[in-house]
C-alpha cells in the first residue's frame, strides 16, 4: 500500500475514535442507569446524584422536588414585592410608635417621614425576628456639622443592631461608624455613599442571634447592600452595637425573639421613605 495512503488510513481512524469518545462524554449528562443506582468506578469520584433537603431526599434535576413560590416583584426595583409587609409608605405613621408605643412625633411629608431633634427614636409596633428589609433615607441637603454630627441616624434590626445612617459623602469618622457599618462593629466594605440631600437605600438580609442559658449560642448575620452595592458580606456580628463611650460598645444582651424595627433621632433632621419587611426563616 502506497505510503501516504497508509498514514492518512491512520490518521482517519485517530479522528474517529476521539469522536467517538467525545459523544460518549456529552451523553454522560443524561442518566442512563435506573434512579436508585449510582455509577461508580475505581479511581473516580462518585457521582452525586442525590441530595438531603428539608423536604426529603431528591435526586437531581428531579422534576417533582417542590418548587419555590411565586413572588410578584414591585413594578420598579426597590418597590415592594407582593409577600411583603409595607412599614412605610409615605402616607402614614400608624405602623410607628415612640419607644413607649405612644405615637410617633416624627414629622410626616410628602411621601416621607423626618426626624425630629429630641423627640426620640420611632419603631415599628409589628416586631420582626430574622428578616429581609428594605429602607429609603435622606440625609440633610444643607451640610451641617462634621463627622458624627453630620446626617447621623441608624435602622436599629431587633430595635437592638444597628446599621448606621450617616452623610458620608466626603466626611471623614471613624470607619466602623460610618454610613453602612454595623455600628462600632463592622466597617463596611466600600463607601457607597450619596450626596446629601439624595434618596439612598439600604437592603438589609439580617439572621437574629439565638440565646440559650442567657447566654448568645449564634450570634447575628448580616448582609447589606447600600445604593445596591454589597458593604456587608454576612458578616457575624460579635456583639452589641451600644454606644459606651468613645472607644467602648456594649455586649450581647440576652432579647426575644423578635423587636421591632427602629429608626434613630440623633438631632439630625434625616427623612425615610418606601420601607418593607419579608421575615425570614431562622
Ligand atoms: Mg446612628
Amino acid at each position: 500500500m502506497n505510503r501516504v495512503v497508509l498514514i492518512g488510513i491512520i490518521c482517519l481512524a485517530m479522528l474517529l475514535g476521539g469522536c467517538a469518545s467525545e459523544q460518549t462524554a456529552e451523553t454522560q449528562d443524561s442518566p442512563k442507569v435506573a434512579p436508585t443506582a449510582r455509577v461508580e468506578k475505581p479511581g473516580k469520584q462518585p457521582k452525586i446524584m442525590y441530595v438531603e433537603t428539608e423536604s426529603g431526599r431528591w435526586m437531581i434535576h428531579d422534576i417533582n422536588r417542590p418548587a419555590p413560590p411565586v413572588v410578584t416583584p414591585g413594578k420598579a426595583c426597590g418597590d415592594a414585592p407582593a409577600d411583603s409587609i409595607v412599614l412605610f409608605d409615605g402616607s402614614d405613621l400608624s405602623k410607628w410608635a415612640d419607644r413607649k408605643g405612644n405615637r410617633a412625633k416624627w414629622v410626616l411629608g410628602d411621601g416621607y417621614m423626618e426626624s425630629v431633634k429630641g423627640s426620640g427614636p420611632v419603631q415599628t409596633k409589628q416586631k420582626f425576628g430574622s428578616c429581609q428589609l428594605h429602607v429609603e433615607f435622606a440625609t440633610p441637603e444643607k451640610v451641617t456639622g462634621r463627622g458624627q454630627g453630620r446626617g447621623n441616624s441608624g435602622v436599629f434590626l431587633q430595635g437592638q443592631y444597628e446599621v448606621q445612617v450617616l452623610d458620608s459623602y466626603k466626611n471623614k469618622t471613624y470607619p466602623d461608624g460610618q454610613c453602612a457599618a454595623l455600628y462600632g462593629r463592622a466597617v463596611p466594605l466600600v463607601n457607597a455613599s450619596g450626596k446629601p440631600g439624595q434618596w439612598q437605600s439600604y437592603d438589609i438580609i439580617y439572621h437574629r442571634p439565638t440565646f440559650k442559658d442567657g447566654k448568645v449560642d449564634r450570634k447575628a448575620t448580616f448582609t447589606v447592600l447600600h445604593n445596591g452595592v454589597l458593604v456587608q458580606d454576612h458578616v457575624i456580628l460579635e456583639g452589641g452595637t451600644g454606644w459606651q463611650g468613645p472607644h467602648a460598645i456594649s455586649q450581647y444582651e440576652l432579647h426575644g425573639d423578635k423587636g421591632p424595627i427602629m429608626l434613630q433621632d440623633h438631632g439630625n433632621p434625616v427623612q425615610y421613605r418606601n420601607i418593607w419587611i419579608r421575615e425570614l426563616k431562622d
